[in-house]
């Protein structure tokens, strides 16, 4: 950082270095750390009013970050702020037992979704995906998962693996090693994993040939948004759907970032591909705490007759279904993906523009409401080539440079850029006017 960024941010390292004293590290999420890229120290956030956000030194910033992406609906949608506080003031918080508003929300998320049949809600994204394994191994009654590199699902330690690691340690394209995310995960369960390099069609075929029959589910984010992003090649999903169909194993689409985002319907509607489960979080409750996990009635058939305990405390709880009802109903207005998604390309294809314009080498691969600007020399289809392509270093410099003009978004190439469904057009000329300066040094350096 040059000096703007100090000079900018005074009450942020203050208190910084006053949350060290009591949080380990200095924030509840190791993801909000230095090493996670917020250097020197994170921002401190004061408050944040639909598409921007203020942080303690009074900057404003128009905000990509979105929570890390609960905040489809920007911050604060009154809508939503409104039916959580009503329903806590004249209902309470939690009961231990059923209550209408439960069927309500899980009745509007089965509308949404054209794969759902039928919903449980949990509290976190790595809960949801969890469940989601340990029902898959329940109902074929199987052991082995097959998950992709690069992609992330949660910090369980069926899953912890293999997401960003040592490429030395991670063997070869054709077959990857699983390699533990961090300290702390049984090395055994190595052994219930089967790692593959995603959207090679051949290296999958190959292994269900080998395999199929062992195997429980294959797990997988519809489009990879824990590695910047990257689309599926067409047909890949279908495939992972039918080979699956073809060995009895289970196919569990983890759309905790894609749900409700890509589309109403997230990834079922958005790629017409129907999984047996499907993990939600982050979009679902409109920013406030709630996970799901959804299925046809015939994957959710342990849960209905008991054999599959799913409990926990606080699942269902008031806050969640007051937040997902009145999520559901404001998705529901006609037009509203189809408009956002245009105004998410229209940003993105802008910054390409200006990129290249500077003669910056960067490309965009999007979705509309999510989408990555690549500083790379090469495609990338999947963590390998983004690893082989990508200059972070650059995606870094950039990052800094809209920062102090006044744009918010992660800071690692890896991340993404999330547009909520409330961005408008001045939000997005305010990005593109900061994007022309923001490109102007980089090209100088
Ligand atoms: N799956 C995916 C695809 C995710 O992106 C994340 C979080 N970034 C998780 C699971 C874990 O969700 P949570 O942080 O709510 O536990």
């Amino acid at each position: 950082f040059d000096s703007a960024f100090p000079a900018r941010t005074a009450r942020s390292r203050e208190l910084f270095e006053r949350a060290k004293l009591t949080i380990p590290g200095g924030a509840g999420s190791t993801a909000r750390l230095p090493r996670n890229g917020w250097n020197p120290y994170p921002l401190f956030i004061e408050q944040g009013q639909g598409s921007r956000i203020t942080d303690v030194d009074g900057n404003e910033y128009v905000d990509y970050l979105l929570g890390l992406g609960p905040d489809i609906l920007g911050h604060r949608h009154p809508v939503v702020t409104e039916a959580v506080v009503k329903a806590i003031q004249e209902q309470g918080t939690s009961f231990g037992l059923p209550y209408e508003l439960e069927i309500e929300a899980s009745e509007k998320v089965v509308a949404a979704v054209p794969g759902v049949e039928q919903v449980r809600f949990a509290n976190s994204g790595s809960e949801a995906v969890g469940q989601a394994v340990r029902i898959a191994r329940a109902t074929t009654g199987r052991r082995i998962i097959v998950r992709f590199e690069g992609l992330y699902h949660g910090w369980q330690d069926s899953v912890y693996w293999s997401n960003h690691v040592d490429l030395d340690k991670a063997g070869s394209a054709e077959r990857p090693r699983p390699v533990a995310m961090g300290p702390g995960v049984p090395a055994e369960l190595e052994e219930t994993l089967v790692v593959l390099t995603w959207n090679d069609a051949e290296s999958f075929v190959k292994l269900m040939e080998e395999r199929g029959e062992e195997i429980a589910a294959v797990i997988t984010e519809p489009a990879v948004l824990n590695t910047g992003c990257i689309l599926p090649e067409p047909g890949y999903l279908e495939l992972l759907r039918s080979e699956t169909t073809k060995y009895g194993a289970m196919l569990i689409f983890d759309e905790v970032i894609t749900g409700f985002r890509i589309a109403r319907g997230g990834a079922h509607e958005y790629y017409g591909v129907i999984p047996d489960l499907t993990t939600y979080a982050k979009g679902v409750g409109g920013g406030f705490p709630v996970a799901a996990i959804g299925g046809t009635k015939e994957a959710m058939r342990l849960i209905a007759d008991g054999t599959y305990s799913h409990s926990g405390t606080y699942n269902a709880n008031v806050v969640q279904c007051a937040a997902v009802s009145a999520t559901m109903d404001l998705l529901a207005e006609p037009g509203l993906y189809e408009r956002q998604r245009a105004l998410g390309d229209r940003l993105a294809r802008g910054l390409e523009s200006i990129a290249n314009d500077n003669g910056i080498d960067a490309y965009v691969t999007g979705l509309g409401t999510v989408f990555q600007l690549w500083f790379a020399d090469g495609p990338i289809k999947n963590w390998r080539d983004a690893v082989a392509h990508t200059r972070e270093g650059v995606f870094k410099r950039w990052y800094e440079e809209m920062l102090v003009r006044g744009v918010l978004f992660h800071p690692l190439q890896f991340e993404n850029l999330f547009v909520s469904l409330v961005h408008d057009d001045r939000d997005i000329d305010d990005t593109l006017e900061a994007a022309a300066g923001a490109m102007k040094v980089l090209k100088q350096e």
